[in-house]
């Protein structure tokens, strides 16, 4: 028997369905409406600006350039989605008689990879305290209800989320070995959600190069000289509480071994950089593995 096509499968939905009807549909399409407002609010006046200023001197600055705006240019794209509401993205999967990760992983398939969902951040994220996370086969990004962007820090992991979206693609179109990789770890007990530490090393350096660029090149000209950045001084730049200084700590830490070796353009991370990420990843909690040529290890430590 032949096997069925993507194309043979009817995933089609009026339009008209996409509306919020549920309490529950309406409450998750205001947090998603004043999720998208704030993220154009804080790109057009705080972050765009500071990039548009930047050197475009070489080919790598001037890409660099360009990666720095896509957080905000996909979440501008996703806008006009008219199944981003997971609830009633969820509504319309069960009609359909279809996973709702097969939905939204279809719009990957349709080479719309910057289409996505969102929904509530799962509670194992939630106690430990991460405001914002990206779920690569679920193609969801997950919001705390508590998410404040107004805080520097928050808007940095925004952006770290951010260039997880694209980073899934792949994946799916090798969903037939990744997605059992990624099952196997919620199988286990207790479940323990499993990281491919690869996709983690861009993530964090576009997110020392964002703070980077809200520093005025503080961290990149301080390892250049070989000095430390004190951590109170970058809560200082991001208008932040001091109960983030340890984000803070965190990001002075990555940007010191990032610099001035390490380019997101060049796809090169310098292994002090590395090894801090993988003991992030180890540290909130994830079962890290390392991708190696052909060769899928465990980290650990
Ligand atoms: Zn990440």
């Amino acid at each position: 028997m032949e096997s069925p096509r993507s194309s043979d499968i009817d995933l089609s939905y009026d339009l008209r369905e996409t509306a919020p009807t549920t309490e529950a549909e309406t409450a998750l399409d205001k947090r998603i409406k004043h999720f998208e407002q704030t993220v154009q609010e804080c790109g057009e006046s705080w972050f765009l600006p500071k990039v548009h200023n930047l050197l475009e001197t070489t080919p790598e600055q001037q890409q660099l350039k360009q990666k720095l705006q896509f957080p905000f240019q996909l979440i501008a794209a996703n806008q006009s989605f008219p199944l981003k509401n997971s609830i009633v993205a969820e509504r319309i999967a069960r009609r359909l008689h279809i996973p709702i990760e097969a939905l939204y992983c279809s719009e990957v398939l349709q080479n719309r990879p910057h289409h996505f969902g969102y929904e509530d951040i799962e509670d194992g994220l939630r106690q430990k305290g991460i405001p914002i996370a990206f779920s690569v086969f679920g193609r969801t990004m997950q919001l705390a209800s508590d998410l404040d962007l107004s805080k520097g820090m928050n808007r940095l992991f925004f952006m770290h989320e951010a260039f997880h979206v694209p980073q899934g693609v792949e994946l799916i179109q090798q969903a037939r070995f990744w997605m059992p990789f990624f099952a196997a770890g919620l199988k286990t007990d207790p479940p323990k959600q499993r990281v491919l530490i690869n996709q983690e090393y861009p993530a964090y350096g576009m997110e020392v190069e964002s703070a980077n660029v809200v520093m005025g090149d503080a961290l990149r000209q301080a390892a250049l000289q070989q000095r430390k950045i004190d951590p109170s001084t970058m809560l200082t730049s991001f208008n932040a509480e001091a109960d983030e200084l340890g984000w803070a700590q965190m990001i002075t830490q990555l940007s010191a071994a990032y610099y001035p070796n390490g380019s997101v353009i060049r796809e090169s991370y310098p292994d002090l950089f590395k090894e801090i990420v993988r003991r992030i990843s180890l540290r909130d909690g994830f079962a890290v593995y390392e991708k190696m040529g052909n060769n899928l290890h465990p980290v650990i430590r």
